[in-house]
């Protein structure tokens, strides 16, 4: 509940009218969210080779072939949490993944082939990543919040690994990638502590 000071500086013109269809509980937002997600790997399954085609390092480019068939799988894993819960595996377009697509899209055309565009490339798969692991961290406490405890095992299965695809991206970077491209400012490696180049 808002307190009274912030209620008092609400403008009533902001308040948003709910849909027609507007969840009311949060197993319906739950499940308004898998279908989002579901649309999102989706898309990701079609847009992800286009990466592998334009990264120049060998690494960097198993790497992200690795995490299409982790993607396939998860949305394997969405369906089958979709039959848990009785429902129809449907997407529903996901606003922040087709813009992330869009980003790396650009940041394909802002770049030339080699470590920068492999910099590039990592840059935006991370911001992937963490959309993901934001998204799969909510889902899974709202699958606990509604003691959906089998569909909560599955979705943390699935943050495990966007994750490790984050540390792994991490793990490029630090070994060839962005080291390559910064050929004017070298990169003083005595500055950059143990713990961040540990890769647990
Ligand atoms: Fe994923
Ligand atoms: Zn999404
Ligand atoms: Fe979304
Ligand atoms: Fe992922």
């Amino acid at each position: 509940m808002p307190g009274k000071d912030i209620k008092n500086n609400t403008n009533t013109a902001d308040i948003v009218k709910p849909a027609s269809d507007a969840a009311t509980e949060l197993r319906e937002l739950f499940v308004d969210s898998l279908k989002d997600i579901y649309w999102a790997e989706n898309a990701l399954v079609n847009a992800l080779p286009k990466m592998v085609n334009n990264a120049t390092s060998a690494n960097l480019a198993s790497t992200i072939k690795d995490h299409i068939l982790v993607t396939k799988n998860q949305i394997v894993r969405l369906e089958t949490i979709f039959d848990l819960l009785g429902e129809k595996a449907e997407g529903k377009k996901c606003e922040a993944m087709a813009g992330l697509l869009k980003e790396g899209d650009s940041i394909l055309e802002e770049t030339t082939p080699g470590p920068v565009r492999d910099a590039g490339i990592i840059a935006a798969s991370q911001k992937i990543e963490h959309y993901e692991i934001a998204t799969y961290g909510t889902l899974c406490a709202f699958a606990k919040a509604i003691g959906e405890n089998d569909a909560a095992k599955l979705l943390t299965q699935t943050l495990n690994e966007e994750k490790e695809a984050d540390m792994l991206l991490s793990a490029v970077a630090f070994g060839a990638v962005n080291f390559d491209s910064a050929t004017e400012q070298d990169i003083d490696l005595s500055l950059i502590s143990d713990d961040e180049l540990k890769i647990k």
